[in-house]
């Protein structure tokens, strides 16, 4: 079951902060320099069998996002989000969808075992 989510209960999750650099993000709706501006970041990549729902998406700076291109989680950015949004890390699901090839969730597989030792 996939939680519904808004930029703002988002940002408010967050306290206002960067989930990537953990700066403060300037506030939802205000004028801030292009870089700057809040945007959706899918930690687990959409194009990596990543879902586009609130488990899955948190907000960073537009910069921050760029970044991080489509690189998968580290194990601090798994685990931050587990506790963020309150979601036990020993579960593939809800951030990916299991494709026909698996790859994205073999990967996944494979960073919980590492975490969970
Ligand atoms: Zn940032």
């Amino acid at each position: 079951m996939l939680t519904r989510f808004s930029r703002e209960k988002i940002y408010k999750a967050q306290k206002g902060r960067c989930f990537l650099c953990n700066k403060l993000l300037p506030p939802i709706k205000s004028i801030c320099e292009p870089q700057d501006f809040p945007t959706l970041e899918h930690v687990w990549p959409k194009s990596k069998t990543g879902l586009h729902s609130w488990e899955n998406i948190v907000l960073s700076h537009r910069k921050c996002n760029a970044q991080k291109a489509n690189l998968f989680p580290s194990e601090e950015e798994l685990i931050k989000l587990s506790i963020l949004k309150n979601i036990p890390l020993n579960t593939l699901l809800p951030l990916i969808r299991v494709r026909k090839d698996f790859s994205g969730a073999a990967s996944y597989a494979i960073l919980l075992e590492r975490i969970n030792k």
